[in-house]
């Protein structure tokens, strides 16, 4: 059918973590329920970066994981490349891993302090089956030169790099098995602000090059404004909004989202968002025990009755433009 979208490359339905977490007295202990996430929807067309905020504890970087099952799933799916990878032995897992890496937020405790950059880019090709010999240091030679550090990097150990560099490794241990697809769980928030850029360039210039997919978490919008094409936010582990990166940062619909965007410096006041300025006190609840109806009604400003007891869904207001908010209910009652 003409003009119908692509099936995407990663979708996720349901997708959903729990933790059992222990707690009481040793002999009145009971297990609750940690909902990290609860419930996420979300696809990623091939080619495209969608961008993932929320704050620290909203469960971004455990969906990251979840999608690579680094983290097992409690329920859901996650169907990647047509294929549905949630409940794969680890054997076959082992082949679409090959599809599937992660870039992780800190370099230096992500990489083994004990082997040689050399080692750390190979172990991943081993692991696949090759052999260490003269056409795996090649590929180590070409992953080297693909992420801008020199050749005699190859018999360096990781402490003897700075920050952005060490990260320039790690994402050439992600690309060495030639992934369609990255999970970047916050690759940047470690390092000073003159390096973060030159990351951010080099996985830009990589997705042109290798026709990569990114899911892209972090915390900071500046960033994800400037690399995503869509953005999703969480919140309390479910996904509140999502829309095109201009539509969700000139005019977002979903108060926390309104909060985040007016909580981000601007230099040109034109720049700032035509959305309600709203501002958000208080930390985000526990997971333990997530509010009743809507998760972001112990702080949101325009809470109403139906918040407290009703969970608001997903759904679209715009073409593309998705918001979870039972403010979205009354609008679509008064157009009708
Ligand atoms: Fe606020 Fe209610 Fe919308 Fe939740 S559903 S964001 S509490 S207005």
């Amino acid at each position: 059918m003409s003009g119908a979208q692509p099936a995407p490359l990663l979708k996720l339905e349901g997708l959903t973590k729990h933790f059992a977490v222990q707690s009481g007295g040793f002999f009145r202990r009971h297990v609750t329920a940690l909902r990290a996430v609860d419930g996420v929807d979300l696809e990623i067309q091939a080619g495209e970066t969608l961008g993932l905020v929320g704050e620290s504890g909203c469960g971004k970087s455990t969906l990251g994981r979840m999608i690579i099952r680094l983290i097992e799933p409690t329920a859901g799916s996650i169907v990647f490349d047509g294929v549905d990878i949630t409940r794969l032995d680890m054997q076959a897992l082992r082949e679409h891993r090959r599809g599937m890496q992660i870039v992780f937020q800190d370099p230096f405790g992500a990489l083994n302090p004990r082997m040689t950059v050399e080692d750390i880019i190979m172990e991943p090709l081993l692991i696949h089956g090759a052999r260490h010999d003269d056409a795996a240091r090649k590929r180590v030679d070409e992953m080297l030169g693909l992420v801008g550090l020199p050749l005699r990097a190859r018999s360096r150990f990781p402490h003897e790099f700075s920050g952005g560099q060490r990260q320039r490794v790690g994402i050439a241990r992600a690309l060495v098995l030639n992934p369609r697809f990255l999970v970047c769980d916050e690759p940047v928030s470690a390092l000073d602000v003159s390096v973060q850029a030159q990351i951010v360039n080099l996985l830009q210039d990589l997705q042109r090059d290798l026709g990569l997919t990114y899911l892209f978490i972090a915390h900071d919008l500046s960033v994800v404004k400037h690399i995503s094409d869509r953005v999703a936010v969480m919140y309390l582990g479910r996904v509140v909004e999502i829309a095109d990166k201009r539509a969700i940062y000139a005019a977002p619909r979903h108060p926390y989202t309104q909060a985040l965007i007016a909580a981000v410096p601007v230099l040109k006041p034109r720049e700032r968002g035509r959305g309600r300025r709203v501002r958000i006190t208080g930390d985000i609840p526990s997971a333990l025990n997530p509010p009743s109806g809507c998760r972001f009604h112990t702080r949101c400003p325009y809470v109403m009755p139906v918040c407290r007891t009703d969970e608001p869904k997903l759904a679209p207001t715009d073409a593309g433009h998705l918001v979870a908010c039972h403010l979205m209910d009354n609008q679509e009652s008064n157009k009708g």
